[in-house]
């Protein structure tokens, strides 16, 4: 008899971890472009460490990172080659992990005091041209300078954009484009010529819609983050994880099928709800608060098991973020130091994998 209870015990324990195994849909990690020097490396850590963990979706923040052949002014110096990303896809491939590559649309056109490469060449896209990058940056400023963004409604910016779009999502051979578009603090300001008393609402909505629709004419999916799509006032939310500039309102303008990155770093905040009753699927995102990283794995868990099948379907899962170089995250994560201030998000990670192997 013992031996049937023991035998139960353990057929319910291994029922219960491939329950929660299978309801993840999306096991992430977001990560930017290796350096081409880094590229080795970052392979090895995806074989060994994603793809062994079971993460099965690894999105991939190229911007510059790539030798664009349409457009080489704007590839960075020490870019990514087409051999070299074949390299990476392969082993993905091989791996059964699906990249989705990252090029930052509309916001985060320059970080702190340097331009990115969009607006050093073509000056022209610049939303706001009178605000100059400081030489050393603070925040808060008088400008209330984040990023720079680019116009959404200058006619030339599209023919641009998309073409980088659709040369990485060649070379990349993917199916779902990640567009960023989170933080955007300069949209419909007043001194562009353009966008000056449109509602920021629309002016969002239309931007993603316009990205979408370029996206899905070759069945390409968008996945964008979702802070500017929540209300940062009435949610107490503020500024970072959600709007205060009004593009809230455009959470009832886009298309449905656009996949929403739903990030939050200080607490398991439940606005993955928001979006699945509008509709949209939803991917939770923590970065380098491990406890706040297993309660939004939980929080996540709970919404599959007591939701309607037709909501439950909308949770896709979970997209570790990882904001530091690869050469940083790489160094901390085979360290043997341990904890120290900085491997909060090496902490995140692990407490992930823990998680799924539960
Ligand atoms: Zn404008």
């Amino acid at each position: 008899m013992k031996k049937i209870i023991l035998i139960l015990v353990i057929f319910s324990f291994a029922c219960n971890a491939q329950t929660v195994d299978s309801l993840f849909k999306i096991k992430g990690f977001c990560i930017a472009a290796p350096q081409p020097e880094e590229l080795n490396r970052f392979i090895s850590f995806m074989e060994n460490e994603l793809a062994l963990n079971g993460f099965n979706t690894l999105v991939l923040r190229v911007d510059y990172n790539y030798q664009y052949e349409s457009y080489p002014n704007l590839s960075n110096q020490n870019a990514l080659s087409k051999d070299e990303v074949k390299l990476l896809i392969t082993s993905a491939k091989k791996n059964n992990i699906n990249v989705i590559p990252q090029i930052n649309l509309l916001g985060h056109q320059s970080w702190a005091g340097s331009m990115g490469n969009l607006l050093k060449e073509y000056p022209e896209f610049d939303e706001t041209p009178s605000v100059k990058l400081p030489e050393v940056y603070k925040w808060p400023n008088n400008e209330g300078l984040y990023c720079k963004s680019y116009c959404p409604l200058h006619p030339g910016v599209h023919e641009i954009i998309f073409a980088l779009v659709d040369e990485i999502m060649g070379v990349y051979e993917a199916t779902a484009f990640h567009a960023g578009m989170d933080e955007v603090f300069y949209i419909g300001m007043d001194e562009c010529p353009r966008c000056n008393n449109k509602d920021k609402a629309e002016l969002f909505a239309g931007e993603v819609k316009k990205i979408h629709d370029h996206l899905a004419k070759n069945n390409q999916e968008l996945w964008i983050w979702g802070d500017r799509l929540l209300d940062g006032e009435s949610t107490g939310l503020g500024i970072w994880e959600a709007s205060a500039n009004n593009t809230f309102h455009a959470i009832d303008k886009i298309p449905k099928d656009v996949v929403i990155c739903d990030w939050h770093y200080d607490k398991a905040e439940a606005t993955a709800p928001c979006f699945t009753i509008k509709g949209f699927k939803v991917i939770t995102c923590p970065w380098n608060k491990a406890d706040v990283t297993r309660a939004q794995l939980e929080m996540t868990e709970f919404f599959l098991l007591n939701s309607n099948p037709v909501l439950s379907e909308k949770y896709l899962g979970v997209m570790q973020t990882i904001w530091s170089s690869v050469t940083d995250f790489l160094d901390l994560y085979y360290s043997a130091e341990g904890d120290n201030e900085l491997s909060g998000p090496v902490n995140s990670f692990k407490e992930m994998i823990s998680y799924f192997k539960e």
